[in-house]
């Protein structure tokens, strides 16, 4: 989508310090980073958020959880925390699918 802040970074087209690439997904670190390591995993392709997975590109979210596991290893991240926000109530402020992953400090439950 061109007007899409986080099509643009998969492009790179807006810089961003990169954690991992392939074809379906890209990794980066969070710009305004709320644990010692936070990095966010996207789909290449658009998707607005987790409201709109369907069998069509769910295949693409699957892959992003084998890439965080495989990523947080290599980053010898055994105690993490993975959040995806859908939704202005909830926190979503770019609607294009996006998972943070944190870790590095102690993490509260229930969430804010
Ligand atoms: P959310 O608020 O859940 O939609 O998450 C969006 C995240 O994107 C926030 O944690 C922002 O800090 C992060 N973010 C926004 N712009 C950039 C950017 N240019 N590079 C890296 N992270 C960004
Ligand atoms: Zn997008």
């Amino acid at each position: 989508m061109s007007d899409c802040l986080f099509c643009k970074i998969a492009a790179g087209d807006i810089p961003s310090k990169k954690v991992y690439e392939d074809e379906v997904c890209y990794a980066f670190y969070d710009i305004d980073p709320q644990a010692p390591t936070h990095f966010l995993v996207i789909p290449k392709a658009h998707i607005p958020s987790c409201g709109a997975v369907t069998g069509e590109n769910s295949a693409a979210v699957a892959h992003i959880f084998e890439v965080i596991a495989k990523v947080t290893q290599e980053l010898g991240l055994t105690d993490f925390r993975v959040v995806s926000n859908c939704g202005p109530q909830a926190g979503q402020s770019v609607p294009h699918l996006h998972f943070h992953v944190l870790s590095g400090r102690d993490m509260t439950w229930p969430p804010g």
